[in-house]
């Protein structure tokens, strides 16, 4: 984990941090008495997972659903149906290519709180998480996508705005260290949103990347802010709103299957090259 999180710092920075973190485990392990191990109090790696379960999981996350429709389009589509519909694409795209597992938080028209979604992808071992949605502005001229990952501060007021309508219908959720000490388990907890959250940024450039080449993006469309659905500390997570169903251009693309099996495979394009990303960094540090 430290290995991965610690790319580009100095080498004083490096040493610092190995010393912080051997030292944490040793606390850890004082604590818990030599009993238990990492594994017992679900610390996984993010791209990991448990050993022995083959080739990683990608949990795709329609939002919204049931009594939560999300936003409305001006032809009254709704946002829960056609962030699903895209969902079933990229399920169908990823079960095609044999690369990667996959499993939804939703299949159908029901209504899931953003902390199950997490705990959801937490309790399969997700290696990535990816939140499908779509956008609503007063301004029915605004139109495209945009690509979010999780920061506690957002990158620009709108990224602040619509987290918080987005965040409206669940609770966050916390770290996963059981019954660690509150020291211990603050220290590995910051260790592993740190890497997390490098990878998610990784995971983010390929997603604004492939989709760029399928449909149009916002400007900046690589954009940061509070979602709660993001918050998982150890798995790379963004979320993607798709285009603007208050714009007549994004409303009628995003009702089009042809559009949205394009927008899959820019998406299924982009986890294929940030696992190259990824193993390749890990390959050239040995
Ligand atoms: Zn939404």
């Amino acid at each position: 984990m430290a290995r991965v999180m610690m790319a580009g710092c100095s080498k004083r920075y490096r040493t610092f941090v190995q010393a912080l973190a051997v030292g944490v485990v040793s606390l850890w392990a004082a604590n818990a008495a030599g009993a238990r191990t990492l594994a017992d109090h679900h610390v996984t790696h993010p791209h990991h997972g448990p050993p022995g379960r083959g080739r990683p999981l990608v949990v795709v996350d329609p939002g919204h659903g049931g009594k939560d429709p999300g936003c409305i389009g001006l032809r009254g589509t709704r946002e829960k149906d056609v962030v699903l519909a895209t969902g079933l694409a990229v399920r169908h795209r990823i079960e095609a290519g044999h690369r990667y597992r996959v499993a939804m938080t939703r299949t159908g028209d029901e209504f899931i709180a953003l902390r199950q979604r997490v705990v959801f992808a937490q309790q399969h071992h997700a290696a990535l998480f990816i939140s499908l949605h779509a956008n609503h502005a007063r301004n029915h001229l605004v139109h495209g996508a945009s690509i979010y990952r999780f920061a506690y501060r957002a990158s620009d007021l709108s990224s602040a705005r619509l987290a918080e309508r987005e965040n409206g219908a669940g609770l966050l959720p916390g770290p996963r260290f059981g019954r660690m000490p509150p020291a211990v388990a603050d220290i590995l907890s910051s260790l592993m949103r740190r890497e997390t959250w490098l990878h998610s940024s990784v995971l983010q450039a390929s997603m604004v990347r492939y989709l760029a080449s399928r449909t149009t993006l916002l400007p900046d469309p690589d954009r940061h802010a509070h979602f709660a659905v993001l918050r998982a500390p150890d798995i790379p997570s963004v979320l993607i709103e798709l285009g603007f169903l208050s714009n007549p251009g994004d409303e009628r693309q995003l009702r089009r299957a042809a559009h949205r099996a394009g927008l899959a495979r820019a998406i299924v394009d982009a986890i294929d090259a940030y696992f190259r990303t990824v193993r390749g960094q890990r390959a050239v540090r040995g």
